[in-house]
């Protein structure tokens, strides 16, 4: 029989974390959950500690966690409680740990999924901000610690799954010509262009295809997250951006694909359902059910392909630039982004000025290198500073 494995779930109150912790209990032969966190919702964080009997939980704050401590004894549990960054980074780097879903939303999942990557864990990473800010050094950190790195986002696990096992001697020696970075083209793909200005923040989150955390709703909804993905993708398969091309695909049957020098083209199929990614990532190189319905080839019957209009996707085109022009821009881009989106769900600003927010502060901030962590942070800090102060120069 197999040792089982010790999972941390970083972000365990979130979509990711949910589907995460529903293959793992289909498992408890293979899978026990060491630690959770959770950042709000804590009713939910305490079903789940209830549930999966983690070793250690962690809240936000001091004071969460002296009240949920309180409540796990009354409740009989014995759960140790962290809080903070420091707790979040300890039970990602714990040495009982064997591996580490990263399923914080946003930079706030930089820290401890990298304090998993420098304990050379295999790091399941579905946090793609984190790899956006600091791409090279992540890159690095995995290298230096030898950390087993297994991509969740959908699109992703798809061109993994898709690369022969050798692909990290460089995408031009394994035979590869391009990546087909696939996207749904969100809920306002034929939205006419005069109305976009007036979409609602639930609209926006009303993703025709995935059901998700509101942050990521958005971005699908402007593209920003095919943005961040095409940056994603290029630190995780060494790609240029100019290899990597994004395709709208409204049915999300083909996750992504990978087209090759012969004229062979691989594709990933399987239904939009985030719990394929996880199973394969958690088990790899094995493969494991993960309740997940078999694809209904003929209940489809047909995938359509259409190009991105940049017109109606200004954030897709300002994310290739910050993947072009490298250094912090990504970075830059990110926060200019999370605080966009925020104020966006907050019904501060339309939905049209999250572009213009991004594009604000890419072309104000004259951007650098990133040489070590304080640098990224630094860029991050910059960015929201920018942000803000066009949301206050605008009266928002
Ligand atoms: P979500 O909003 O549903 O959950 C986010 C989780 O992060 C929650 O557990 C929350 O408590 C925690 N969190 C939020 N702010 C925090 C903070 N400041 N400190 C610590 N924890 C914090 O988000 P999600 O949809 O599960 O997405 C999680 C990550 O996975 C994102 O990076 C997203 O881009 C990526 N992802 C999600 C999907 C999906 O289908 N949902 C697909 C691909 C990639
Ligand atoms: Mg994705």
């Amino acid at each position: 029989m197999k040792a089982l494995q010790r999972i941390t779930v970083l972000g365990a109150t979130g979509s990711i974390g949910q589907s995460t912790l529903d293959v793992i209990a289909q498992h408890p032969e293979r899978y026990e959950v060491f630690a959770l966190s959770g950042h709000a919702r804590l009713d939910e964080l305490f079903a789940l500690c209830q549930r999966h009997r983690p070793k250690c939980v962690v809240v936000a704050t001091a004071a969460d966690a002296t009240s949920f401590s309180q409540r796990l004894r009354e409740a009989g549990l014995a759960t140790e409680v962290l809080h903070g960054e420091q707790g979040l980074s300890d039970v990602a780097s714990a040495s009982e740990v064997d591996a580490v879903m990263a399923a914080i939303v946003g930079a706030a999942g930089l820290k401890p999924t990298l304090a998993a990557v420098r304990a050379g864990k295999k790091v399941l990473l579905a946090n793609k901000e984190a790899l956006v800010m600091s791409g090279g050094l992540f890159m690095q950190a995995v290298r230096d610690s030898k950390a087993v790195l297994l991509p969740i986002d959908s699109e992703h696990n798809a061109i993994f799954q898709c690369l022969p096992g050798n692909y990290a001697q460089g995408l031009s020696q394994v035979g590869v010509r391009r990546i087909l970075l696939t996207a749904s083209g969100g809920p306002f793909r034929e939205t006419p262009l005069a109305n976009l200005e007036t979409v609602t923040p639930e609209q926006a989150c009303a993703h025709p295809n995935w059901s998700m955390g509101r942050k990521i709703s958005v971005d699908s909804a402007t593209m920003a997250n095919k943005g961040l993905e095409l940056i994603e993708a290029c630190w995780l398969f060494d790609a240029r951006p100019s290899q990597v091309e994004v395709v709208i695909h409204p049915q999300s049957v083909i996750h992504s694909l990978v087209d090759y020098v012969d004229g062979s083209v691989l594709a990933q199929l399987g239904n939009p359902d985030m719990r394929t990614p996880i199973a394969n990532a958690l088990s790899w190189p094995e493969r494991i059910a993960s309740g997940v319905a078999p694809l209904d080839l003929f209940a489809i019957a047909r995938l359509d392909f259409h190009a991105p209009d940049e017109h109606r996707f200004p954030c897709l085109r300002l994310a290739r630039q910050a993947a072009e022009a490298g250094g912090s821009a990504p970075a830059m881009l990110n926060a200019a982004n999370e605080v966009a989106v925020a104020a966006f769900l907050d019904r501060r600003i339309r939905y049209t000025e999250i572009a213009r927010i991004i594009d604000a502060v890419l072309s104000q901030e004259p951007g650098g290198s990133l040489e070590n962590l304080d640098a990224v942070f630094e860029a991050d800090t910059v960015a929201r500073r920018t942000a803000v102060q066009w949301l206050t120069r605008q009266g928002r």
